[in-house]
């Protein structure tokens, strides 16, 4: 018995690197000023630290400092860079393009446009969980004004063509947003090269706090803009008011340079890791089906079909495993995924899924230690549902 489960839930968060912990304590204690006084050396220090942060965001993803806004988290700057561009004074158009695998982050605001007169398209994705940029061509209009697509999945991990839609989109003269929150600290992103006038990322998936992300939002070619969430003393640009969580800015800017610093070797190991998961699984547990692209995904990411059991009850026999079943994404929600049944998997097979998510800190025994976990639980509820069939 562990003290406490293997996590391997990587994608719904990650634990905060104790270097980003301990590069934050001194902005609780004694570094406590406000980042907009600009009146005294309190105020200068929190927004010293505030600069620096804002600079390894800002080379994590090849923008300009200035160019990012902080928000509190990437739900916050989709949130921001959806309505804030279709509400925007200059806005040319009223229709938006997005792909029927997006985040609720993404999701629900797009509802609520389209709840008050925009035309939302959800283009499909392939059977890997793909949105191909020619499926985005094909549902562009000349009213379309913003085009929104993940960079990757938080589900399968499939990795989007964001370079290609992004071309399409500024070929044409439409914004183009990406959610790549699961993406940032995992592959390498560029938004000027990726032509992503916008992008949101997340502290907490990069073993950062919780509670800090960031819209990236471009300053010229073409210079975006936005109307904000909410109104107040018009920090960050005017595009998001409230005194800055300093604590937490820091804390990102720390994870930021700490992914910069090690990506390739980090995916590396995480991928060696997965790929041992999947091969003793595929070893101990017959009749087992990957979802999600073969080849452009995550390294981090396996989510496995087991036929025959229920997702549910699976994680319910292997306590201590922490994994997200194909239904558990989105807290109160018991539906099966709707990525992967839009994907094309049948009920059954959607809440047969299991979603594993490796990261830095996952080692190779708690890796066969969860082999032997579910495959126990998998070889048990078979037994039994073998037993119960009339
Ligand atoms: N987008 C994606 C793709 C995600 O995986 C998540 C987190 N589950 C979010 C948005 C929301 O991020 P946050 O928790 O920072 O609001």
């Amino acid at each position: 018995m562990l003290a406490r489960p293997v996590y391997l839930d990587n994608h719904a968060t990650t634990r905060c690197d104790p270097r980003v912990v301990a590069a934050m304590l001194p902005y609780f204690g004694e570094v406590y000023g406000n980042a907009a006084s600009v009146s005294h050396r309190y105020g200068w220090d929190a927004a010293e630290a505030v600069d620096r942060a804002r600079d390894e965001v800002a080379r994590l993803i090849g923008a300009e400092a200035k160019e990012i806004v902080f928000t509190s988290g990437a739900t916050e700057a989709n949130n921001l860079a959806i309505k804030g561009a279709m509400r925007a004074p200059n806005v040319r158009g009223d229709h938006v393009v997005s792909a029927v695998s997006e985040h609720k982050a993404v999701l629900d605001p797009l509802r609520r446009l389209a709840r008050e007169g925009l035309r939302v398209t959800l283009v499909p994705c392939d059977p890997t969980g793909l949105v191909e940029a020619s499926a985005v061509e094909a549902a562009l209009t000349d009213r379309t004004a913003l085009v929104t697509v993940m960079a990757a999945n938080n589900e399968v991990g499939t990795i989007n063509p964001i370079a290609a839609i992004g071309r399409l989109c500024r070929d044409r003269g439409i914004l183009f947003h990406t959610d790549a929150t699961q993406a940032v600290g995992k592959i390498p992103v560029d938004v000027r090269a990726d032509e992503t006038p916008l992008l949101s990322l997340s502290a907490h998936k990069l073993y950062g706090p919780k509670g800090i992300g960031a819209l990236y939002v471009r300053r010229r070619d073409p210079q975006v803009r936005l109307a904000p969430l909410f109104d107040g003393g018009g920090h960050e640009r005017g595009f998001r008011s409230g005194t800055l969580p300093v604590p937490l800015i820091v804390g990102l800017g720390e994870a930021c340079r700490i992914a910069a610093e090690g990506m390739a070797e980090e995916q590396e190991r995480i991928l060696g890791l997965r790929e041992r998961l999947h091969r003793g699984l595929c070893l101990r547990v017959g009749d087992l089906k990957r979802n999600g692209h073969p080849l452009d995904r995550l390294a981090g990411n396996l989510n496995l079909s087991f036929s025959g059991v229920d997702g549910e009850a699976l994680m319910m026999a292997m306590r201590d495993v922490a994994v997200s079943s194909g239904s558990a994404c989105s807290a109160a929600n018991p539906e099966p995924s709707h990525v992967l049944t839009a994907m094309g998997l049948d009920e059954d097979s959607a809440r047969a899924s299991l979603r594993f998510g490796l990261g830095r800190f996952t080692t190779e025994e708690e890796v066969d230690f969860a082999i032997d976990s579910v495959a126990t639980a998998v070889e048990r509820l078979r037994g039994m549902s073998t037993v119960d069939r009339p």
